[in-house]
């Protein structure tokens, strides 16, 4: 907070001495200059009767200690106000970098101004060095180390992210117990043919802004997405975004754009807080705990029926009846839904971006730096309310002692049914059993007579027999295509491959080759979309849930909290280990 109060300070400095010189030197050059050869600048001084000490300079040597010195506080100025105002104060590596460099274009024009510049604009510029270099000072300092003894349970995206945060802020116990013998949770890779392939978290939106400063951090390549299609299986056609959009005939492309604009408002002014992917679903607007198709219907934004039906159904997040509002609000924040419309209308083609080397890469670039044990059964977690010397105790199987630690972050799927091991209070219990999921199903095959991209199947005929969303071929030179189905009680995972095997039947050719799946490759499900009724959001579930961070040393970062996506899960987590630690 103080580097932000420098920095502003600063800023507004710098701004008062730009205005004060502008004023001041309107009339002329602002430097003593002498050079009997340059008839302007001695008509200049002729006319304003501008005397100045250090008559040794030469008109060039001034121009460009002038140019120079602007110059360079002219990038100063921007980048001291890009450290100010854009970049958040946790991404601490880019901040140094910028405080540093700061630090140095203040040195250069202060050389600058010594060089060329009279003795009042030196003292001036010095001025300006106090809040910079504090600002600088606070930033390169270490965080003080905490000896905290923190148990993450669960090395997913979430209980990563956490530790991962926990560990810039100083923590040094911090401890992240996995019972997989990897770490990542729903963000999987797979190889086939020497490429990677995610079989859960894999597209990146605008909005992912805090996995993309770790991504940063932590050198893991990202690159743009193919576009996405949709293939109508009424018209047999591929579409692409645009015509997807009206595919209904219902609404025409202009009641569409009127439409998007109208939800770009409302999540960028009346939801704006909530719509935020680190909030979480606390102090939940009212009218979005309704079903979301309700809602669109009180909205009068009918004519998104085309585009949700990809973004929330094809996606697995429910059905328009069942899904509240709230959760499509929360995927869809301002800078999300924004580039979804620039990369439907074709202005930008910058998002959906992935990871090059797959979402588990990311993951695993961050659980390398942390304190993670894999294979881990926790047989029991024991929870004091006092402060005692360990209040919480974890006891892991096939070891004698617990584990002792201070606070605990549970980033697992908080389900009531997988907590057996939590010493669950009433109030706990109570909420996590209202909490329930989808069943989606990853299906990896060789195939032939595809198109690459991310390829939506609509509309949903058959979903209770486990028709397939749609599929990801991510590598038009590599004949993978990546299946999703939604499961319902009694549909097998044998089911499912032969319902992609008899869907994909009626699909036309493409490049001349009937689609086929050549060879099923691999399987996974998956509990996905932690989510509850809309009538338990309407009783202000989501507040009973935030109410309970903190209590008994525990917390809780998991996307049951944030919405079931890596740039939310990613945002939550942080923010609470910003907030709460
Ligand atoms: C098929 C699929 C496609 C997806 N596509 C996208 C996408 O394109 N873009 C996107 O942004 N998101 C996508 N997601 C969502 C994203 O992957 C998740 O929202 C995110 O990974 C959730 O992370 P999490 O850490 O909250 O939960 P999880 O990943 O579920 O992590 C929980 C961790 O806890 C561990 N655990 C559970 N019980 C215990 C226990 N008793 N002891 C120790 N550890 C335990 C689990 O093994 C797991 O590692 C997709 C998800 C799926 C399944």
């Amino acid at each position: 907070m103080k580097t932000k109060l420098f920095f502003k300070i600063g800023i507004l400095m710098q701004v008062v001495l730009l205005i004060a010189h502008l004023i001041n030197n309107r009339n002329g050059l602002p430097i003593p200059v002498v050079d009997e050869d340059s008839r302007v600048l001695t008509y200049l001084m002729k006319t304003y009767d501008i005397h100045f000490p250090g008559g040794w300079r030469t008109l060039d040597e001034t121009l460009w200690g002038y140019a120079i010195t602007w110059a360079l506080f002219i990038v100063f100025v921007f980048l001291a106000s890009l450290q100010a105002l854009v970049v958040r104060p946790q991404n601490r590596i880019l901040g140094k970098r910028i405080a540093l460099f700061n630090v140095l274009l203040w040195a250069g024009s202060l050389i600058a101004t010594l060089i060329f510049w009279s003795l009042p604009q030196q003292a001036l510029f010095a001025l300006l060095l106090v809040p910079f270099l504090l600002s600088y000072l606070l930033e390169w300092n270490a965080p003080k180390p905490n000896n905290t003894r923190v148990c993450v349970v669960g090395a997913g995206v979430s209980g990563l992210t956490a530790a991962y945060q926990l560990q810039k802020q100083g923590y040094t116990q911090v401890t992240v117990l996995e019972k997989a013998n990897y770490a990542g949770g729903k963000c999987l890779t797979v190889e086939h043919y020497g490429h990677p392939f995610d079989l859960g978290g894999h597209e990146m939106l605008a909005g992912y802004r805090d996995v993309m400063d770790m991504a940063a951090e932590l050198g893991a390549p990202a690159r743009v997405s193919i576009p996405p299609m949709v293939y109508d299986h009424d018209t047999r056609q591929y579409l692409n975004f645009k015509q997807a959009a009206v595919v209904s005939g219902k609404y025409s492309m202009t009641q569409v754009m009127l439409a998007s604009m109208k939800y770009l408002y409302l999540v960028a002014v009346p939801f704006r807080r909530f719509s935020k992917p680190s909030t979480g679903y606390g102090h939940m607007p009212k009218e979005l705990a309704m079903p979301l198709g309700q809602w669109l219907v009180k909205r009068r934004l009918e004519a998104l029926s085309d585009i949700l039906a990809f973004v929330i159904k094809v996606q697995g997040y429910g059905h328009f009846n069942d899904t509240s509002a709230a959760y499509l609000v929360k995927f869809m924040g301002v800078r999300n839904w924004f580039s979804l419309i620039l990369s439907g209308v074709g202005i930008s083609k910058q998002w959906p971006k992935v990871f090059t080397l797959g979402m588990m890469n990311f993951c695993q670039r961050m659980a390398a730096g942390l304190k993670v044990q894999l294979n881990t059964e926790i047989e029991k977690i024991e929870r004091s309310a006092g402060n005692g010397q360990a209040p919480v105790r974890v006891y892991i199987k096939g070891q004698s002692e617990p584990l002792l630690f201070d606070k605990l972050i549970l980033s697992t799927p908080l389900e009531a049914k997988g907590l057996g091991f939590l010493d669950m209070s009433p109030e706990e219990e109570t909420l996590f059993k209202q909490i329930r999921h989808f069943e989606f199903v990853n299906t990896v095959c060789h195939t032939q007579g595809l198109p690459a991209g991310v390829v939506a199947s609509i509309p949903l005929n058959d979903i209770r027999r486990g028709e397939y969303t749609g599929y990801i071929r991510d590598f038009p030179d590599v004949p993978v295509s990546v299946f999703f189905s939604l499961e319902s009680s009694g549909v097998t995972d044998k089911t499912l491959r032969e319902k992609i095997e008899e869907v994909l039947k009626e699909v036309p050719e493409y490049d001349g080759e009937k689609p086929k799946v050549l060879e099923f490759l691999n399987q996974k499900n998956w509990e996905y979309f932690p989510h509850v009724l809309p009538e338990a959001a309407a009783d202000g579930f989501y507040d009973k849930l935030e109410a309970l961070q903190g209590q008994r040393h525990t917390y809780y970062a998991s996307s049951a909290l944030a919405f079931e996506c890596v740039g939310n899960s990613v945002a939550y987590a942080r923010r609470l280990a910003l907030r709460h630690f």
